[in-house]
């Protein structure tokens, strides 16, 4: 049966690089974006074209109206949702937390953390086994920054990261029993956009030359960890925080 999936942050990066390799498998892809419809149109097209069905699905993760919207348009779309990425993430521009003011802080955390215990809370809700639920998978996309602290840098957002992989150790404990695994991948360098918005488009290729494996990722490396978490090859594997980081 065709499985379907929201990804959060679906219109670029690693949310669509996803999408594609899902669009492979067959998967029908809910691409969430928050302004971009030209990107996430872009991510439409690509899917179909490898075999998937999708739709573009509007919404800030932020807000609690626009999730519950953007989980019932793919279930409107397709007829139920088995699985969630929890991706879309943000980023602010370097800076030591001695610098940054309270509008930055309050929107790193609004929809890094907010965004995505909002995102997961539909999901448990919609998959759970002992709500009505067929059961389902979420992964939450982390970062290695929630283990490095990210200093002079952004420490908002390492933080914020640090809150998803204790919401994927627990979650994956609360849901285990009705049905839903519920793990994590913690990207290190990724060749994306997300470098460019923080004011460092530069920042992937220079850093990830330092890694053990000397270059950044890519996006679909990302994707194929996510992929295999979504997929029954992982179904004994929950509570589980993956580095795709190239050891760094
Ligand atoms: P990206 O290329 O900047 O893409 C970000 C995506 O998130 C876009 O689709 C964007 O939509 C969406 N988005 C932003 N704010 C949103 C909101 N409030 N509501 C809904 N969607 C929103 O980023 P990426 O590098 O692929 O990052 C994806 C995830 O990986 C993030 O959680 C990031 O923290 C994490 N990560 C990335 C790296 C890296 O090196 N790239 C490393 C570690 C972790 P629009 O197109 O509409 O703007």
């Amino acid at each position: 049966m065709t499985q379907t999936v929201l990804i959060t942050g679906g219109s670029r990066g690693i949310g669509r690089a996803t999408a594609r390799l899902l669009g492979e498998r067959g998967w029908s892809v809910g691409v969430n974006y928050a302004q971009n419809l030209r990107a996430a149109e872009q991510t439409v097209a690509e899917v179909e074209r490898a075999g998937g069905r999708a739709l573009p699905v509007a919404g800030d993760v932020a807000k609690e109206a626009d999730v519950v919207a953007m989980f019932d348009a793919v279930t409107r779309a397709f007829g139920r949702v088995d699985a969630l990425v929890n991706n879309a993430g943000i980023v602010a521009p370097s800076m030591p937390l001695a610098d940054m003011d309270l509008a930055r802080l309050t929107r790193i955390f609004d929809v890094n953390v907010l965004g995505a215990y909002l995102c997961a809370r539909e999901a448990a809700r919609r998959m759970s086994t002992d709500r009505g639920g067929a059961g389902g998978v979420i992964v939450n996309v982390s970062s290695a920054a929630a283990r490095l602290g990210s200093p002079n840098e952004y420490v908002d957002y390492a933080g914020s990261k640090g809150a998803i992989d204790t919401l994927t150790l627990g979650l994956a404990k609360e849901l285990g029993p009705r049905g839903v695994r519920v793990n994590a991948v913690r990207p290190g360098l990724i060749d994306t956009e997300i470098h460019a918005s923080g004011g460092k488009p530069e920042r992937a290729a220079q850093l990830g030359a330092t890694t053990p494996l000397g270059r950044p990722g890519s996006a679909d490396e990302v994707a194929q960890t996510i992929v295999w978490l979504l997929s029954d090859a992982a179904s004994y594997v929950t509570g589980a925080i993956l580095d795709v980081a190239g050891g760094r």
